[in-house]
């Protein structure tokens, strides 16, 4: 076994204590369930055993959604975070939200048929086109919804909420800092950066619950329902997460920020420009 770590929810209301047997690895999740409800390129989690772990606060502001048949998808009702989901005698665990390094690495990518075509896999783990042979059938949902052709289209997990984006973006970045890790629950976050002239809800607007780090100004903005990550749309800048995208824009190249604070069990993919910080 590894050594314990703690983990907590990006508002710290959602905590608890888990260790990983050795044997286990972190699989990078790139369904566009997890692309949705993270708003990431991919969901980052890991299998530990249910005796293995415990609560240490919070269970009691932690939120459901039925993602599909037999399938709940949990989040903190407070800040949004995806949270661990318990289920049997095993816990799966968000990796972002944890304080400590687990121990345990990325192992595989799974559902890297339906990884996003903005940014292509480019490292050497294994990939399964879909779940993992010891799940079974597990389809791949599919209903990408409404979209506006010739537009930057897209919306949330559970359909509510529906967008669209009229010119590129002006800027892309991937984020690692701790802020960030611990809202989408992931390794990192991938946003566009835009005009918000250019962004026009189409639907679910009402949907979107803001939640304010104390003592900071990072915001989330998150769907009620779903918990799914939603656009932030601000006076002069809107932010837009690339996992809530239905349309590619090619984010392959832009560069990694706050690499400083970055996971300590996560390696960036491919040749692409990492700063400790800011670019400056
Ligand atoms: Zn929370
Ligand atoms: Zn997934
Ligand atoms: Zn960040």
């Amino acid at each position: 076994m590894n050594d314990p770590v703690t983990g907590h929810c990006l508002c710290g209301g959602v905590s608890f204590v888990v260790t990983f047997s050795t044997e286990n690895g972190i699989n990078l999740c790139h369904c566009q369930m997890c692309r949705k409800q993270t708003g990431t390129l991919f969901s980052s989690w890991a299998i530990a055993e249910r005796s293995a772990f415990s609560w240490q606060s919070g269970e009691d502001q932690i939120q459901s959604y039925p993602s599909s048949p037999g399938h709940e998808r949990t989040f903190c009702s407070v800040c949004g975070s995806q949270v661990p989901m318990t289920g049997g005698n095993q816990v799966a665990i968000p990796m972002g939200l944890l304080n400590e390094d687990p121990g345990i690495r990325p192992q595989r990518h799974l559902f890297a048929a339906s990884a996003y075509a903005g940014y292509p896999i480019s490292d050497e783990l294994p990939q399964f086109e879909a779940a993992p042979p010891e799940w079974g059938q597990r389809p791949e949902r599919s209903d990408a919804g409404d979209t506006i052709p010739g537009m930057i289209n897209g919306g949330f997990l559970c359909g509510t909420l529906r967008f669209h984006i009229t010119a590129p973006p002006t800027k892309i970045m991937h984020c690692h800092c701790s802020r960030c890790r611990k809202s989408r629950a992931s390794a990192h976050v991938s946003n566009l950066y835009i005009d918000p002239d250019t962004f026009v809800w189409n639907a679910g607007e009402e949907n979107v619950t803001l939640y304010t780090l104390t003592d900071t100004q990072h915001t989330i903005g998150f769907c009620k329902s779903c918990g799914a990550t939603a656009p932030l749309v601000f006076p002069g800048l809107a932010i837009v997460p690339v996992g809530n995208l239905d349309d590619v824009v090619d984010v392959s190249n832009a560069p990694h920020i706050f690499c400083g604070s970055k996971a300590p069990w996560f390696t960036v993919m491919g040749h692409v420009p990492q700063f400790d910080t800011t670019p400056g």
